[in-house]
């Protein structure tokens, strides 16, 4: 089959496409012909890992397609489903397996291309929202890089499953006019205006309960100024810096924040399949209904993954970047 791997970590111009063996799914999996698969940070932070040995992994983290092959004992699994998920690596390929627990499957209401734009930026969204951000109905959520992938899935969550009120930030005004349809509140773009002091003025100067940050040092003053008593502040990105200067631990003491990090790659199996079964009792039923939509920037030809990394890495995309990877 045809993979996207690299030839050594570096520059999208490292990507090259190979062939190599089709994978075989082991008890407890399933096998799936990929119909598309997204581009994720995490595969553009993969091919530049120096830390990396051949051979090189397959890129890639979520596909959606079609189950060939069921070797689990459930039978809603048989060959023909339609399925969506996140891979441990290897969905930049024509076929994948994947544990079945960790499985969602879809139906006629969604197209390939909507399906693959769910699993890693809604998981992310929902586990850091509910898990870790402890969102409550009503409460307020400041969501950060509002146009990105799991920041549109982010709003959407909040808006329907919290009636949450919304402040969130993007540096485009395209961005933030999506972000708005999407549900938020009050948008504000990062480049001319100072986010902190519009959450201060809307907000009596209280604050939010939570915060979803995927920007970390370069807007660490910021954010503490924005939590409220008792916030819960979630750090799953570093777009803009992981080294912070002079931080005063007071603040935080007097706020009581919590802050606390996370990356779902590396999370076990079981985590990743608890956290598919609530979100799919929680939030599956509100996308099939086309209440909450997979929000797409741009489906790209299986051939076209240099082209896909360039467009997240020139931070182009309102949404997931797709590749077409077969009819
Ligand atoms: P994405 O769709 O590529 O969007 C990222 C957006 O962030 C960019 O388009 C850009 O939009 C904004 N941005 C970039 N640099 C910035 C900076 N220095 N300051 C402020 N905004 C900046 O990304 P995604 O796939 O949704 O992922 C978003 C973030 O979450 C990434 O950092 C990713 O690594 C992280 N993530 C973490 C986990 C986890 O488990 N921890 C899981 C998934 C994703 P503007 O045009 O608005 O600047």
């Amino acid at each position: 089959m045809r993979v996207w791997t690299i030839k050594e970590p570096g520059s999208r111009e490292q990507l090259t496409l190979e062939n190599r063996d089709r994978p075989e799914p082991k008890d407890g999996e399933i096998l799936i012909q990929i119909k598309a698969a997204s581009i994720n940070r995490t595969d553009t932070m993969t091919r530049q890992n120096q830390s990396l040995v051949k051979p090189y992994p397959i890129l890639g983290v979520e596909v959606s397609g079609v189950v060939i092959e069921n070797q689990s004992s459930d039978s809603r699994l048989d060959p023909g489903t339609k399925v969506a998920g996140l891979v441990n690596h290897g969905g930049y390929a024509e076929y994948v397996t994947m544990p079945a627990d960790r499985a969602i499957i879809f139906h006629d209401s969604l197209s390939m291309e909507e399906a693959v734009a769910i699993p890693e930026v809604f998981l992310t969204a929902y586990q850091t929202l509910y898990w870790l951000g402890e969102l409550k109905p009503k409460q307020k959520v400041l969501i950060h890089a509002g146009g990105s992938g799991v920041g549109t899935a982010a709003i959407q969550l909040a808006r329907h499953l919290s009636e949450a009120c919304i402040f969130t930030t993007a540096g485009q005004d395209h961005k933030l006019s999506v972000a708005k349809e999407l549900g938020a509140d009050h948008v504000i773009n990062y480049k001319e205006e100072s986010f902190d002091k519009i959450v201060s003025n809307l907000t009596d100067n209280k604050g939010v309960d939570v915060i979803l940050d995927f920007v970390g040092a370069s807007y660490w003053d910021k954010n503490l100024s924005s939590c409220a008593l008792d916030a819960r502040w979630v750090l799953i990105g570093a777009l803009g810096g992981t080294t912070v200067e002079q931080v005063s631990l007071m603040q935080l003491m007097q706020k009581r924040i919590s802050l606390k990090g996370t990356l779902l790659t590396p999370r076990s199996d079981d985590y990743k399949a608890e956290l598919t079964k609530e979100f799919v009792e929680k939030a599956m039923p509100l996308i099939e209904a086309g209440t909450i939509k997979p929000i797409i920037h741009s489906v790209l030809p299986f051939e076209e993954a240099k082209e896909a990394h360039r467009q997240m890495e020139d931070n182009e995309n309102t949404g997931k970047i797709i590749l077409r990877v077969s009819e």
